[in-house]
């Protein structure tokens, strides 16, 4: 008898051998792959682009199933298979799974056309489940048609949150199928799962090793272009689909993209921006009630929101008007089209097309910056408009304190997040932070519009700071003052000029600092605060004014 899960996959599939392909180079003299011993030019040979990558790069696979286990007890690396997208996830289990001609798989329209499209090229079945009218899962009905099909039925694919419909699907329905058929994969696309509360199904795989979670670096984590996405499930399964995803699929460019993008110190940002979206998703909700074209808004939990329109025609000539793009359903689903939550500008944008009245604000002015050193791993992400809060994290309780006290004062809001050599000292952390700060500020500036000229004094107790800043685009920074001690905290004071310094550097700005005082803590916090002082005013939007007789600065 052959044992679960290989009585479920294709024969071919059991009966080749996988392909051996070597794969990820090591130290070694390698003569055996036919590569070149060249790097390609002008990369730097340390990329390693003339070596063929790993099949699942090792790192790249840790990376992601800390990702996907953070809120979980835990997912191993050999329960991941990272594609090209999610898509090609969906692929490989048609192809390791369904025999042409003779299985199928279940769906449930309206869903994610993906599925079918893969079945129709494998030759598989489609069993149909449709939602309910209201867009709900119908339990019952997928559970009637998946004994109907009886073993032939190889998987049922349910997308939660559903693409088009925006919503989730019911727990227990999908513990009864993972119970009453465990000889069919219940595979769970959470290509949307950042985007709602409910908890991802890949907690149950420990339980029913029948579930495949699907996930995606597309939508959430802004790498559509990179295309990664993993199948989650239990290493059986895993090992069935690599032999037959085909070699190398993921290019080291993209294992390194990724790698960046998903840095302990960029998920911060990440944070920001689901918070953001979230927030969005709602205002847009509420907004678009007040649309002429539209008559329906279906509760959403994915960063989309499916809406039921009327007058369809006239409300494609206003969004070419305004030179917006919509998911347009008709075809398929009567009278409903798919809108994106963009940016808030893009969302007004949107709205106006809708018809909504908006009143369009200048675009909110946020800034950010990754840095990666060998010494550092940075990400900040400030907003000029919005003094709604910090999240500072750079290991260095003083700093933490200082970085807060200048977006406090300078009237931003402050995402910071730092991984540095502290075993070694405080001096990269304290000196990248700084750059990578002023770079970020530098972004928000943008055209500088508005910004201006300003100083400002800070007593505290027995110190006096005085700090005058000029956001001329010209770097220099000054700065007087004698330090009682050499640390505040972990803190060592020679590192407050240099802060200054460096910020400086990447902001473009000329700052001039005066302090005198007996507390060593006292005079670097005036310092600090006396900078957030300093730019508040020249942070501030008046009009669109600029403050430099040659118009530009
Ligand atoms: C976008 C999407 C995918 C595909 O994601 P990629 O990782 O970009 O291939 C899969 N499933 C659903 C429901 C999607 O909306």
């Amino acid at each position: 008898m052959t044992q679960w899960p290989d009585n479920i996959a294709r024969r071919a599939v059991l009966e080749f051998q996988a392909y051996s392909a070597r794969g990820g180079a090591t130290d070694a003299l390698h003569l055996d792959a036919n590569e070149s011993p060249w790097s390609p030019p002008p990369v730097q040979s340390t990329d390693g682009f003339n070596r063929y990558p790993e099949q699942q790069p090792t790192g790249l696979r840790a990376r992601l199933a800390d990702l996907y286990g953070a809120r979980l007890e835990q997912i191993r690396p050999e329960q991941i298979m990272v594609g090209r997208g999610a898509d090609e996830a969906i692929e490989v289990l048609l192809r390791t799974f369904c025999e042409a001609g003779q299985d199928s798989i279940l769906v449930c329209p309206p869903t994610f056309g993906y599925y079918a499209t893969c079945a129709n090229i494998q030759g598989a079945g489609i069993v149909e489940a449709p939602l309910r009218a209201d867009f709900s899962y119908d339990g019952n009905l997928i559970n009637d048609k998946m004994r109907e099909a009886g073993g032939s039925l190889k998987i049922a694919f349910l997308c939660s949150p559903n693409n088009p419909t925006g919503n989730v699907i019911d727990v227990k329905i999908v513990l009864d199928l993972c119970k009453n058929f465990p000889q069919t994969l219940i595979v769970i696309d959470e290509a949307y799962g950042e985007f709602t509360e409910a908890a991802s199904f890949a907690a149950t795989i420990a339980k029913y090793p029948n579930v495949v979670v699907l996930r995606t670096l597309s939508k959430a984590y802004a790498l559509a272009g990179v295309r990664v996405g993993v199948a989650i499930a239990d290493p059986r399964i895993i090992t069935l689909m690599l032999k037959v995803l085909p070699p190398y699929p993921i290019p080291r460019p993209v294992e390194q993209a990724v790698m960046a993008a998903l840095a302990p110190a960029a998920m911060p940002v990440h944070t920001a921006r689901l918070k953001l979206w979230k927030s969005e998703r709602e205002r847009v909700g509420k907004a678009l009630k007040a649309s002429p074209y539209v008559r329906k808004i279906y509760p959403s939990e994915a960063n989309f929101l499916l809406l039921d329109i009327e007058g369809g025609e006239k409300l494609l000539q206003a969004l070419a008007k305004y030179q917006v793009k919509i998911r347009d359903f008709r075809s398929s689903l009567p009278s409903k089209m798919r809108l994106s939550i963009g940016s808030p500008e893009e969302n007004d944008i949107a709205l106006a097309a809708f018809g909504v009245e908006v009143e369009i604000k200048p675009a909110a002015r946020i800034g950010e910056a990754h840095r990666t050193t060998k010494e550092t791993d940075i990400a900040v992400r400030v907003n000029l408009d919005d003094s709604c809060g910090t999240a500072i994290d750079t290991g260095i309780g003083f700093y933490d304190h200082m970085l807060g006290a200048l977006a406090k004062h300078g009237g931003f809001s402050l995402v910071l997040s730092c991984a540095g050599d502290l075993e070694i000292d405080a001096h990269h952390t304290i000196e990248d932070c700084a750059l990578a700060l002023g770079t970020a500020l530098s972004d928000a500036l943008g055209d500088k519009a508005g910004a201006g000229r300003f100083g400002a004094y800070i007593p505290m107790d027995e110190t006096l700071a005085k700090v005058a800043v000029d956001l001329s685009g010209r770097a220099a920074m000054v700065f007087k003052g004698e330090f009682p001690s050499d640390m505040a905290g972990e803190f060592p004071a020679e590192m407050c000029p240099h802060f200054f310094e460096s910020l400086a550097q990447t902001l473009g700005a000329s700052i001039h600092i005066e302090v005198s005082g007996t507390n060593t803590h006292h005079m670097i916090e005036a310092c600090f605060k006396g900078l957030g002082r300093a730019l508040a005013p020249a942070f501030k939007r008046d009009g669109a004014d600029i403050a430099s007789t040659k118009g530009v600065l």
